[in-house]
């Protein structure tokens, strides 16, 4: 096949991080209408079966690629495939086209699509993320139904060799599952976000992915060459043949980088040159095989975020079924301590349930404000989190708390868990640690008041940023203007580790900035006592940590606190990182 255009980079949304390279395979869905066709009464029996039998088979199916996943990744994530089969077997819907089959005379896949095509065509313009990620749940459920039925080229992709990277306009998980099950290096999709369904399957499963590329399904071609970081998110096509020749030279070392370097880890506390320890953490979303890697290593979990419990199935799991999760990740991280976040949904984590509409979702009903507003929910997250911390490794962490009313309110509700599991004699740890995020600046200038009342304080760098310089974090435009080593946010992180101090409680971040090479240095000079970043992040910052002096890390954080600018900061923050 001619190799195109050289060199072009497309940029989409890191979705699961990995580096992976070989040749396109696109695939094109939807592109064939499927058939319309008379059917006689006598036949229309007939079409009914064949509808039954096609539905059967799609939830055979998904059984196998829930089993799969069940097997490969874990509980929490295979349950995105329960919702498929919820769809592929909504008798409402079923009746609704055998009912218009009746009517219409017309063959079923037909009908199908095209009652498919009235339900998501509202949902596809709809702004709540959710029903846009049920769409994807949909249409993929659809196509295998009309795939069972005969009709349409869903197989289409099925044939491709080993290490060939899938291209798509988008991907379900049961794609992503069977994908990755055949080899594929990476997948890039035109669609999708971070948090879609196929973009957590693809990080439990550690395959590289690159989401929300616009138009990459036009742009590449079958037999494009492609470079994919799904760090960077950025895809290169069709590199210089040189380039291409030394990525093949170099393969194993390159493909398997992301899980040779957690593999590879050293041992836990990472050191200084001058030998003091830091304490670093990790970040998980959803259990997966990567917690196997990180426990062997000791490494415990700063940051938990449970709300992508919630944003994989779309609905709050019951108390005993988040006790199973979290008492699962618990156990296998013991010793080591596991910081289990309450549920922070709302804004770009939208809670579906509500029917929100609001028109600044970022300063709006998010976080703990929104848990408080549920009790029934809040306190069942609450129940499961103490009771799966009767090893003693558990902390609970609230998020988005911007005021003392807020924590006092949780506290209470938390207070009132712990009696109701006293009454029914079920263990827990009755010191269990709570803290609070600090990403609101309202509660980094107030920390001194927070800090009296809980145990420890983890930094939300991410919102922290966000809220303090007015620049949303995944607003590509404002990425010059977003940054944590702002003047202001830097003094609001010592604002709160001073306070801390002043009350004897540690610091945590736990947003990106704790595992940026760049701000490593300054976060150990300022106090921070613990840095929690993304997995992919640990061998970096470990690598680091062991070339810095601790001693010289609190003169560079009190130079760097005396100057005025971004500018001057990022400067004599790389020069120091050069001079490592
Ligand atoms: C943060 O805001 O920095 C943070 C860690 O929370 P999240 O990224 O989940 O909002
Ligand atoms: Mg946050």
């Amino acid at each position: 096949m001619p190799v195109r255009k050289t060199g072009i980079v497309l940029k989409g949304i890191p979705a699961s991080p990995g580096f992976s390279f070989g040749e396109a395979r696109v695939v094109l869905k939807w592109e064939q209408p499927v058939q319309e066709r008379a059917v006689s009464e006598a036949n229309i029996p007939n079409e009914l079966t064949r509808l039954d039998k096609a539905v059967e088979a799609t939830l055979v199916e998904l059984e196998q690629w829930r089993k799969s996943a069940g097997l490969k990744i874990g509980g929490p994530v295979a349950k995105i495939f329960d919702t498929q089969m919820m769809i592929a077997s909504d008798r409402e819907f079923l009746r609704i086209v055998k009912d218009e089959v009746k009517k219409s005379h017309k063959n079923v896949e037909y009908v199908y699509s095209l009652q498919i095509e009235n339900t998501v065509t509202p949902l596809r313009l709809s702004s709540d993320p959710y029903m846009r990620q049920m769409v994807y749940d949909i249409e993929a459920v659809s196509r295998r139904i009309i795939s069972n039925l005969g009709g349409g080229d869903e197989n289409q992709e099925t044939q491709f060799p080993p290490n060939s990277i899938i291209v798509a306009s988008e991907l379900s998980p049961g794609e992503v599952l069977s994908l990755f099950e055949r080899h594929a290096a990476a997948i890039v999709t035109s669609g999708g976000n971070a948090i879609s369904h196929m973009a957590l399957i693809a990080r439990s499963l550690l395959l590289p992915a690159v989401v929300g590329v616009p138009s990459a399904h036009l742009k590449i071609k079958s037999g494009d060459r492609l470079v994919v970081d799904g760090e960077k998110g950025t895809i290169t096509i069709n590199p210089p043949d040189e380039e291409w020749a030394t990525l093949h030279r170099n393969k194993v070392k390159l493909t398997t980088q992301h899980i040779a370097r957690l593999q590879k880890l050293p041992v836990f506390p990472p050191q200084t040159r001058d030998g003091i320890a830091v304490d670093v953490a990790a970040n998980i979303d959803l259990p997966g095989p990567v917690d196997e890697i990180l426990s062997k290593h000791k490494i415990g979990v700063g940051l938990y975020r449970t709300e992508f419990l919630y944003l994989q199935s779309g609905h709050f799991p019951s108390e005993d079924k988040q006790f199973e999760v979290y008492d699962a990740v618990a156990a296998r991280y013991y010793p080591q301590p596991v910081v289990i976040r309450t549920f922070d949904l709302g804004s770009d984590k939208y809670i579906a349930d509500q029917q929100l509409r609001e028109s600044n979702p970022a300063l709006g009903w998010r976080g703990i404000r929104a848990a408080l507003d549920m009790p029934k929910i809040f306190r069942d997250q609450l129940r499961a989190i103490l009771r799966a911390s009767s090893r003693k490794n558990v902390k609970i962490l609230l998020p988005m708390v911007a005021d003392i009313s807020e924590l006092r309110k949780a506290s209470s509700l938390i207070k009132r868990a712990m009696v109701e599991l006293r009454q029914k004699k079920t263990d827990f740890d009755r010191n269990i640690e709570i803290g609070v995020m600090i990403e609101v600046p309202s509660a980094a200038v107030a920390a001194d008041l927070l800090a009296e009342k809980v145990s420890f304080f983890s930094i939300g760098s991410n919102d922290l940023t966000q809220y303090t310089l007015a620049a949303d974090r995944d607003n590509e435009r404002l990425a010059r203007i977003f940054s944590p080593l702002h003047p202001a946010v830097l003094r609001l992180i010592k604002m709160t580790i001073d306070a801390a101090r002043r009350h004897k409680i540690p610091v945590a971040v736990c947003g990106e900035m704790s595992g940026d090479e760049l701000a490593i240095p300054l976060l150990i000079g300022l106090g921070i006592g613990q840095l929690s970043m993304n997995p992919s992040k640990l061998s970096n910052a470990c690598n680091v940590i062991s070339k810095i002096k601790h001693n010289d890390t609190i003169r560079l954080a009190d130079e760097i606190m005396q100057m005025s600018t971004l500018k001057e900061i990022e400067s004599r923050l790389f020069e120091y990182n050069i001079s490592l």
